[in-house]
């Protein structure tokens, strides 16, 4: 496939593993044993059952009649809000654990902002019988309540972490520490396409369901395999990429992943890194990233926390430079307004990330019979306080 990272875990010259030695063993075996485990028989029949029986696959692709109406279009959703624990990072989590089973792991961690991730995580680690620790920002802890208590229901032990602006990128620090400190019987599941390569491969692959079933499903409700637009929000860009990934080398069809803004681009509050960061080392890959002129990591700022991050996959970061993916933001505001029109004309509250994908649609002219498809990342069960908050000022 064009795109496709190369056998040095490179796109271009974003990627690649930048880690202590320390962790070498782990990443180096996953490296090179996660193809051939991805590709063998067993492990495609087992993920493929449990992606249909256990996460309720294929999640539909909606005709959203009201929205469409609303921005002359044709519009589509893809409800990953409808997977199993309410989002796509279950595609993933699902494949991760099965992969580590097969490396003999007993012991999983994971990182996560929202906590989407950390649910995912804690419920395959209940439906494998394995101990399970997840890493959250102590923020990230007070703001998503509802998921911090399912993690919990589910016998994982959730651990705040208290350092920089207690978010996503102090929790995956925290992850990475507990994975040098327990080589042997620990995997860790990486919720997003960051992280060393393989991760970002790996992650792509095992989300890439999500444009798989879109093409079947286009085939069958508009009579063609391949959308006119694909819109995506991007946190790491795991759904982005999920959604984008049987389209790349189909330049019939325009990609578009968005950003969270914060309060603007403009200003510091922003995890717009696409736009404000450039290239450094974070979490073990070459990416964009947002840094001060001394290229430490500035502190990113999004009411959504599943995208409050300053870096982002590296294979975003190449298919900006060279041109593939059109790459926007959408403010806090700009976030929430579209969260309610979702809701008041389709009967769907989304999740706040997913709310910043549905923001763009009224920032672009678009023509009566192209077809989009919104990815729909996830539902807003998690976000009730935010909305409430914002729409009714309680
Ligand atoms: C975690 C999450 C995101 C952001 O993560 P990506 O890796 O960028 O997809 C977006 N939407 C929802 C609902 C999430 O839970």
């Amino acid at each position: 496939m064009k795109y496709e990272v190369n056998s040095k875990g490179y796109y271009g010259d974003f990627g690649g593993a930048f880690i202590p030695e320390m962790l070498y063993a782990n990443v180096e075996e996953l490296r090179s044993r996660y193809l051939e485990i991805l590709e063998s028989k067993s492990f495609r029949q087992e993920y493929r059952q449990l992606l249909n029986d256990y996460a309720g696959r294929p999640t539909p692709l909606f005709q959203a009649r009201r929205l469409s109406e609303k921005y002359s279009t044709q519009i589509f959703l893809k409800r990953e809000d409808l997977n199993h624990t309410g989002s796509h990072k279950l595609n993933n989590t699902i494949g991760q654990i099965l992969m580590a089973r097969i490396l003999g792991k007993t012991r999983i961690i994971a990182e996560t902002g929202a906590g989407q991730h950390g649910v995912a995580t804690a419920t395959v680690c209940a439906l494998f019988g394995m101990d399970c620790i997840v890493y959250m920002g102590e923020l990230d802890v007070s703001r998503q309540q509802p998921n911090v208590l399912k993690m919990k229901i589910l016998g994982a032990k959730v651990v705040p972490v208290h350092s920089g602006n207690k978010t996503l990128k102090d929790a995956t620090n925290e992850a990475i520490r507990d994975w040098i400190n327990n080589p042997v019987d620990t995997h860790y599941i990486i919720g997003s396409v960051v992280g060393p390569h393989p991760y970002p491969d790996l992650v792509s692959r095992l989300q890439s369901v999500i444009s798989e079933e879109i093409k079947d499903q286009l085939s069958e409700k508009a009579g063609r395999d391949y959308p006119d637009h694909v819109i995506a929000c991007v946190g790491g860009g795991s759904n982005a990429m999920g959604a984008f990934y049987h389209f790349l080398s189909d330049e019939r069809v325009n990609l578009l992943g968005i950003e969270a803004a914060g309060h603007g681009t403009d200003t510091p509050d922003t995890a717009a890194t696409l736009t404000c960061g450039r290239p450094g080392i974070i979490h073990g890959s070459y990416t964009m990233l947002m840094q001060d002129d001394d290229g430490q990591i500035l502190e990113p700022y999004s009411i959504s926390a599943g995208l409050d991050y300053p870096g982002t996959g590296p294979i975003h970061s190449y298919l900006q430079a060279v041109g593939r993916v059109r790459y926007d933001s959408v403010t806090d505001e700009e976030a929430l307004k579209a969260a309610l029109e979702l809701t008041r004309l389709e009967g769907i509250i989304p999740a706040l990330e997913t709310a910043h994908a549905l923001g763009v649609l009224g920032k672009i002219s678009w023509k009566p019979d192209d077809i989009i498809v919104v990815n729909l990342s996830g539902r807003g069960d998690k976000d009730m306080e935010t909305y409430v908050k914002a729409f009714f000022n309680e």
